[in-house]
């Protein structure tokens, strides 16, 4: 027997009509690249991205065309969000920090049909223009007084003000299935291409529902949210669609995300909910701290994309009163897959108690199974002193690659279910929180026993003289592999090697503390701000470990 109750596909469109016509006269602010900041409500956001979606239709694209953007957080980016996937066609975000050459490789492997772009990237883009093969259409997301003179350099290239001015506001949002496609994000790929995820407008809602819950990122109609995570990547971590779902004020920070912008942003416009990556909020850190200033609004940071360092935990909690949200996701997963928001019993904890729960990072949200296996493939089960590798299931959890690129990525278990297999090792507590000790391929195995990399980091980072920490592996012709930690030091502060080292005594095992320290001026990051310890490792790799 079937249930009798209305049949009504997720769509992205809903959560825009529903902000409209709910949340009308709540307000999204932007930085703008133009350098000034912007202010207008849902209500034109909803008449802007219906123009732009009669735009796009004038564009002559079909059903599921990818239509790219390279951009900031900003208003437009957000009309994009839902003029593109609103209209049936599938928005595809692009990372501009990634090389000329990975973008050129993934517009062509996405079949992008057109390209939007934020003035920033013009070079980027007269670059690449050229070589693509697939590109229509290239619309600069500025109005025409903005367009340098150098913009001829594209031929044919749009303006987004001009594109959509020339439209009318009235525009039927079609209804469609929700498991039709709705956005596509790549893989930072660090190691082989790139590969696409491609999400549906039932996952992205599906993932909206759970990431708006109070043991989420716990987003109201009362919240202003800045989400510092860039818009290219994963979906900015839902909140875009968060903030249509809960009516929130959002506020995008554009192209500054020094310390300083940020905070008078933050500050500015009274945020009370944030979100990124842990380097953004070092640079927000160092601002704060010296120049002795404090947060009047802000309740909440949501920190993820690499382990959240308990240090900046602590100064998050105690020095400014801000809960720090310890988040763990990936591109893959939409990308929430869990929060480390406390149960009552640790609420009990002392202070100490509560921050090593916090640095863990989490339990899952509701929609997403996770559980860790041996070596063999035998789960282990939840309290176990054993780190396993983590493997993932969920209504908005990759099923395969774009264009089945790399073949079934799933791993089966004994009832034929797949599983997505994170390349993360962990732990899974007694109370079901998640740690992760490692990325499979960043392991240190001495002596065949593995060493937690992100561990030995996160001490060394709650050193005064440390600004950041990557563990790597050195070569050790007795242990094969022994911990070298690679660290860059706070401006005008002074740390010697032996120091560092015992510093860590105490702290971990005896056998786990890094066998030297190398100094060096930068630690290379990703496109998405993450230490790229594949780099490190090459740079490092004919090193001699004094014991060695
Ligand atoms: P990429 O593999 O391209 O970096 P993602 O940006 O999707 O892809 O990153 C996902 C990975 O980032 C996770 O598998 C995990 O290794 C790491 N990660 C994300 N959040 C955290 C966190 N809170 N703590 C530790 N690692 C994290």
């Amino acid at each position: 027997m079937l249930g009798q109750m209305m049949q009504q596909p997720l769509l992205i469109s809903s959560l825009l009509v529903h902000a409209e016509r709910h949340h009308g006269e709540r307000e999204i602010v932007s930085r703008r690249v133009e350098g000034d900041l912007h202010r207008y409500t849902y209500r034109e956001l909803g008449a802007r991205a219906r123009r732009l979606a009669n735009a796009l239709d004038g564009l002559g694209l079909a059903m599921s065309d990818r239509v790219g953007t390279l951009a900031w957080n900003g208003y437009r980016h957000m009309e994009l969000y839902y003029a593109v996937s609103g209209s049936g066609l599938v928005l595809h975000t692009l990372n501009p920090r990634l090389h000329p050459d990975q973008i050129v490789y993934i517009v062509d492997h996405a079949e992008d049909q057109v390209l939007f772009f934020d003035l920033s990237f013009l070079p980027l883009m007269a670059a690449v223009a050229g070589r693509t093969s697939t590109v229509r259409h290239w619309v600069a997301m500025c109005d025409r007084a903005h367009l340098p003179a150098d913009a001829a350099k594209i031929p044919g290239l749009l303006c987004y003000e001009e594109l959509i001015d020339a439209q009318h506001d009235r525009y039927d949002w079609p209804i469609f299935d929700e498991n039709g496609a709705s956005s596509l994000c790549y893989t930072s790929g660090t190691t082989g291409n790139p590969k696409g995820v491609l999400y549906s407008h039932r996952s992205t809602l599906l993932h909206s529902y759970a990431a708006a819950l109070p043991d989420s990122l716990n987003c109201s109609a009362n919240d202003t949210i800045l989400p510092v995570v860039p818009m290219f990547h994963v979906n900015a971590w839902g909140l875009p669609y968060v903030a249509c779902m809960t009516g929130a004020k959002i506020v995008f920070s554009g192209p500054a995300l020094d310390g300083k912008s940020l905070y008078e942003l933050l500050e500015g416009e009274q945020v009370t909910v944030s979100a990124g990556v842990p380097t953004v909020w070092q640079g927000l850190l160092a601002h704060v701290q010296g120049n002795g200033l404090k947060f009047s609004s802000m309740k909440r940071t949501v920190i993820g994309g690499s382990a959240c360092p308990p240090a900046m935990l602590r100064t998050f909690g105690e020095e400014f009163g801000v809960h720090v949200l310890h988040a763990w996701g990936m591109t893959e997963m939409s990308p929430l897959g869990t929060v480390c928001s406390l149960k009552p019993r640790h609420q009990q904890m002392d202070k100490d108690g509560r921050c090593a729960v916090m640095a863990k990072q989490g339990r899952v949200v509701y929609g997403v199974d996770m559980k860790i296996v041996d070596d063999d493939g035998n789960n282990l089960p939840f309290g176990s002193e054993k780190s396993g590798e983590l493997l993932v299931r969920g209504p908005w959890i990759v099923d395969e690659y774009f264009k089945g690129e790399g073949g079934n990525p799933l791993r089966a278990d004994a009832a034929g279910r797949g599983w997505f297999p994170t390349g993360d090792v962990a732990t899974i507590d007694a109370d079901g929180y998640m740690y992760i000790t490692d990325r499979s391929k960043d392991v240190i195995k001495s002596g065949g026993e593995w060493i937690g990399s992100i561990e030995l980091e996160n001490i060394a980072m709650a050193h005064p003289a440390v600004a950041m920490a990557a563990c790597i592996a050195a070569h050790h012709p007795k242990w094969d592999e022994r911990p070298l930690l690679v660290v860059t030091k706070k401006p005008n502060a002074e740390v010697t090697k032996e120091e560092l080292l015992a510093f860590f005594e105490g702290k971990v095992a005896k056998w786990w503390i890094p066998d030297d320290v190398a100094f060096v001026e930068v630690i290379p990051l990703g496109a998405t701000g993450k230490m790229q310890k594949n780099k490190l490792r090459e740079q490092f790799k004919d090193y001699r470990l004094p014991s060695a």
